[in-house]
């Protein structure tokens, strides 16, 4: 038979899902003249494997990119809703922002979207590869964001389609429920027992404290207001400001743990902030100081600026160490992991380029025992608590989550959010994320003006300190 026709028959009879005659006897099934005609049509291996992945599932493209903004809480969400040719099917991810949230979605609206629409929804690891290179200078905060909006609202379309939850696509369950840490921090040492105390009482078994110093700022408590004592101390000329000592904060820290540990005991898990606020050798003295409390992790003791310090820090202290929430490239995690150098991972998941990028992430950190404890706190929108969720899940090495509450407001623009119980967030079970949007409720609260601003705090005399 001649090529052309042969095609032609072998296409028909695929189409139709029927058998094709080859003479003398010989048939082919349909399946078969399928994986045939299309080799023959040109699209080789990858046609073949697109079309046996496709066998139970009818191709699907997508059609357009929303990008939804609100802020019911006290951060600037953004979502993005990725819709389908199948009616009424569509995908939500999180492309959140939080400091320059129109940067992200310009990135959506001007290059993503024409990129992705028409593209088939299946094909989630090629969209994410191809359109991570799509511009030439890559990997930061504002593509990565935006990449991740994309990225999980494909993640999201598939579980729907198959009527699965995304962890199921992961792997599957390891574990029942998250394990969360609460956020207590005070300016009073009494205060700060009274707040993990309530937190035992609900059944959590890892607390974050922070302790502020009076009458100075510091990271992670409200009530640390620079006093005017501390304006006194100041060098003429000054702007004002609010005025950080890394020193009264190493004393006031060691204080701290020294205080917990003699009211609780060390049965519950205490996980601190540094922050990256001292400097390489004072946060080393910090944690060298602290290791006789046995922290569950001391977070960000570096800033991504100076992780050329993590091989003299390991070797000077055996404190847990936690990193990785403003990293945006591996470039900047792998060292870390592959040396052990660190025993948890906690980047931000759409900073780093969403769901697609955090799972490897994770499976590269179970081979050097590194645990995951993505960050969490409430700039992170309730879709990335899904990626958190639903990645913690089905990760073996999983360590703890960082935790944030939603309210009935959040709750009434996105419906299925994960729900906390006993210091465990669960997952709904429901497919893709389990979570929806209510646009004419997310309407109703529009971006917060200005945006949060960092980076205000100096030293006495002056010199900026790191946000
Ligand atoms: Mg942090």
């Amino acid at each position: 038979m001649e090529r052309r026709s042969l095609l032609k028959t072998l296409s028909a009879a695929a189409a139709a899902g029927a058998a094709v005659s080859l003479g003398q006897g010989r048939t082919l099934s349909a399946e078969a003249a399928s994986g045939v005609a299309a080799t023959m049509g040109g699209g080789g291996p990858l046609a073949q494997a697109r079309d046996a992945a496709r066998r139970g599932m009818p191709p699907l493209k997508i059609t357009n990119v929303k990008v939804i903004a609100t802020a019911p809480s006290s951060s600037n969400w953004t979502i993005v809703k990725v819709e389908t040719s199948e009616p009424g099917l569509y995908g939500l991810g999180s492309a959140t922002h939080q400091e320059i949230p129109q940067a992200a979605q310009a990135y959506i609206e001007t290059r993503l979207k024409p990129f992705v629409v028409g593209k088939n929804c299946d094909e989630i690891e090629d969209i994410w590869q191809s359109a991570y290179v799509q511009q030439y200078f890559r990997s930061g905060p504002e593509s990565n964001n935006a990449l991740s909006g994309i990225d999980g609202a494909l993640w999201d379309i598939l579980g729907k389609r198959l009527g699965v939850p995304v962890y199921q696509l992961l792997g599957g369950k390891v574990r029942a429920a998250v394990p969360l840490y609460g956020h207590a921090s005070a300016m009073e040492l009494p205060d700060l027992e009274d707040q993990v105390r309530k937190y035992i009482a609900e059944g959590y078994q890892c607390v974050r404290v922070q302790l502020g110093v009076p009458g100075w700022s510091g990271y992670g408590v409200s009530g640390a207001k620079t006093s005017a004592a501390t304006q006194a101390l100041r060098p003429d000329g000054v702007s004002p400001s609010p005025v950080f000592d890394p020193g009264r904060y190493l004393t006031r820290t060691i204080q701290m743990f020294e205080y917990i540990r003699s009211k609780v005991g060390f049965d519950i898990g205490l996980v601190h902030d540094v922050h990256e606020r001292p400097a390489p050798n004072q946060s080393i003295e910090l944690c060298k100081a602290v290791e006789q409390y046995r922290p569950f992790y001391m977070e960000d003791p570096l800033s991504p600026e100076d992780v050329g310090w993590f091989q003299i820090f390991r070797q000077e202290t055996s404190a847990p160490l936690a990193m990785g929430e403003l990293f945006t490239n591996r470039n900047e995690w792998l060292p870390l992991v592959a040396n052990r150098w660190i025993d948890f991972i906690r980047c931000h998941q759409s900073a780093m380029g969403g769901l697609n990028m955090c799972r490897k992430i994770a499976h590269c950190c179970e081979f050097f025992d590194v645990r995951t404890a993505w960050h969490g706190p409430g700039n992170v929108d309730p879709l990335g608590h899904c990626y958190n969720l639903h990645l913690d899940l089905a990760t073996p090495n999983f360590g703890i989550q960082e935790e944030t509450k939603f309210d009935e407001k959040v709750r009434e623009v996105f419906p299925g959010a994960p729900v906390i119980s006993k210091g465990y967030m669960y997952a709904n079970d429901k497919p893709g994320f389990g979570i929806d949007i209510d646009e004419a409720a997310a309407a109703k609260y529009p971006y917060k003006q200005p945006f949060e601003e960092r980076g205000n705090d100096r030293l006495l005399d002056g010199t900026i300190v790191r946000p």
